[in-house]
């Protein structure tokens, strides 16, 4: 057994297949984390996710599911009951009602009804004058509301070939693959489930690949050569890790932070970017902030020396990212 990779792995373990890519940002895309399985009538239950994002068959669709669960990014949990023919493994089977007497499948059937004020009982058919609406066929009493003039108290198969009632038929299921007759007894009880993908690696996915690598991305364009995650070792002696560092031609170091949050970001992320700052001294420290900072905190920033962006998505800073990237490409030169 392979081992699944710990938190902090989840990145690269998705970016090693080009499908999980395709299906992690179709799910961050989407705001899903549980890939509900649906009835594909030609190839039984499937996953139209991942056939969706990923673009694939539906029989690569398992190959995927097992690899998502290898590596660690999801796991299976019972969805529902699927039922296969014990022949030939297809989940297609359709049920016939027979009459129990010649066999025969031309059935009609009629619900019961019983006026509940004098216990008359008979089939519907009984129960409806003319007009189609429904009348006590001994007293002749209007009956309107079920549960208070009359009730549904059974049902009656008739036989159209024999004529004979009953009110129980025979049921059987036809394979409609192998085309095969089966009985309760032969048919197969199986389940499918639904994935449940893991929240961490997908919200490690999310950050890395939604936030963090547009951000790469545009130091490149800038001439820098970047590591994510990067570490600068400070003067202490100990070595500092950001999200990113870049470092241009010049020697300049740029140290760049992503802080992605529900609610508004405070003084803390400040402070925290801070206690590295001072003891590694980048030529620039940028704090990339979604979805925002309070005022407070946005105050402190230029007095630790930290340049702040930010926006509600990662899209909304690019644009300042690029124009700060420039100027400071103006400023070394
Ligand atoms: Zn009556
Ligand atoms: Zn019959
Ligand atoms: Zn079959």
């Amino acid at each position: 057994m392979t081992s699944p990779p710990v938190a902090g792995s989840y990145y690269s373990a998705i970016m090693s297949d080009s499908r999980l890519v395709s299906l992690f940002e179709h799910l961050v895309r989407e705001g899903k984390d549980v890939l509900l399985p649906e009835f594909d009538p030609q190839y039984g239950y499937t996953y139209p996710d991942i056939i969706k994002s990923c673009k694939v068959s539906p029989r690569e669709v398992v190959e995927i599911i097992n690899k998502i669960i290898l590596l660690g990014l999801g796991n299976t949990e019972y969805h529902d009951q699927v039922l296969k023919c014990p022949y030939c493994g297809s989940e297609h089977i359709r049920v016939y009602f027979h009459c129990p007497f010649c066999n025969s499948t031309q059935l009609y059937k009629e619900l019961l009804l019983e006026h509940i004020r004098d216990g008359v009982i008979g089939p519907i058919s009984k129960f409806k004058d003319p007009a189609g609406t429904l009348v006590c066929p001994s007293c002749g009493s209007k009956l309107t509301v079920e549960g208070k003039d009359y009730r549904t108290i059974g049902v009656w198969y008739r036989c159209l070939t024999c004529y004979r009632q009953v009110d129980l038929p025979k049921i059987t299921y036809l394979c409609r693959s192998c085309k095969r007759e089966v009985t309760a007894h032969g048919l197969v009880i199986s389940s499918i489930s639904r994935l449940i993908i893991n929240k961490a690696a997908l919200e490690e996915f999310s950050r890395q690949h939604l936030a963090i690598r547009p951000i790469i991305n545009e130091l490149k364009a800038s001439g820098y050569i970047v590591n994510s995650p990067g570490t600068i070792t400070g003067k202490s002696g100990t070595s500092h890790a950001f999200d990113i560092v870049g470092v241009d031609k010049s020697g300049n170091v740029i140290a760049v932070d992503v802080a992605i949050s529900k609610e508004t970001l405070n003084e803390s992320v400040i402070l925290n970017l801070f206690v590295k700052v001072l003891d590694t001294n980048p030529t620039k420290t940028v704090l990339v902030c979604i979805p925002g900072l309070t005022e407070a905190a946005r105050k402190l920033a230029p007095l630790y020396g930290i340049t702040t962006l930010e926006g509600t998505s990662i899209s909304d800073i690019i644009t300042p990212l690029k124009s700060m990237l420039s100027q400071q490409i103006a400023i070394q030169s």
